[in-house]
């Protein structure tokens, strides 16, 4: 069964096909013809997942799954949250200036709590229907601290500064075989997985 995962990013696609295995074709947004800028305008991670999945479903017809991840921070009333890849202002995915700015921000608070959250929505067709749609939301989170220094080379994002609960290194420290088993994303994915593995 053919299945679109709403994104171009090569990681991203290896880990869900590795999980769903042969039962599912994993297509991405390049795979069908997809190459216009999906809009993200949402206030929620889950209002941004479900926007990308439904503008695939609606425009190409694929079933659709499509993810939204946020550092959510305690201290800062959950900041950066929905604009983590654009929390230092003027910038778009620049790690370097997102953490610069999440260890301003965070300076001199002794709560240093954080979690980070990955949504994942999924529309499927209602059987043969072309006009009926089932729509799922899964959710995955892994708690932590962020650090007030940055540790390790791995990873990206925020991995440097994020050390998860249970371990005394970063994301970036602890490498991409651990984090696979416990991170955000591999909880959300896993249980997308399920779902669609028990149809
Ligand atoms: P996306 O929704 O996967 O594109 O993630 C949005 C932003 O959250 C990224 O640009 C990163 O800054 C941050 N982020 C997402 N996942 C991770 C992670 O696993 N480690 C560190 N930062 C992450």
């Amino acid at each position: 069964m053919k299945i679109v995962f709403a994104t171009n990013n090569a990681h991203k696609l290896q880990e869900i096909r590795e999980i769903l295995g042969d039962k599912f074709e994993i297509l991405s947004l390049n795979d069908i013809g997809c190459h216009e800028d999906i809009p993200e305008t949402g206030m929620t991670l889950e209002e941004n997942a479900h926007q990308k999945a439904s503008y695939v479903f609606e425009k190409y017809g694929y079933d659709c799954f499509a993810d939204d991840t946020g550092l959510e921070v305690e201290a800062l009333d959950g900041a950066p949250g929905v604009h983590s890849a654009r929390y230092a202002e003027g910038t778009d995915h620049d790690s370097e200036a997102n953490m610069a700015k999440l260890l301003r921000e965070l300076d001199g608070k002794p709560n240093r709590k954080a979690r980070f959250r990955t949504v994942i929505a999924l529309i499927q067709k209602e059987g043969d229907s072309t006009v009926c749609s089932r729509e799922y939301a899964f959710e995955g989170e892994v708690k932590g601290r962020i650090d007030t220094e940055k540790h390790g080379t791995a990873g990206f994002g925020y991995d440097p500064l994020f050390i998860p609960d249970g371990y005394d290194k970063s994301f970036a420290e602890l490498g991409e075989d651990i984090k696979n088993q416990i991170s955000h994303r591999a909880r959300a994915v896993k249980q997308l997985a399920e779902h669609l593995l028990a149809e």
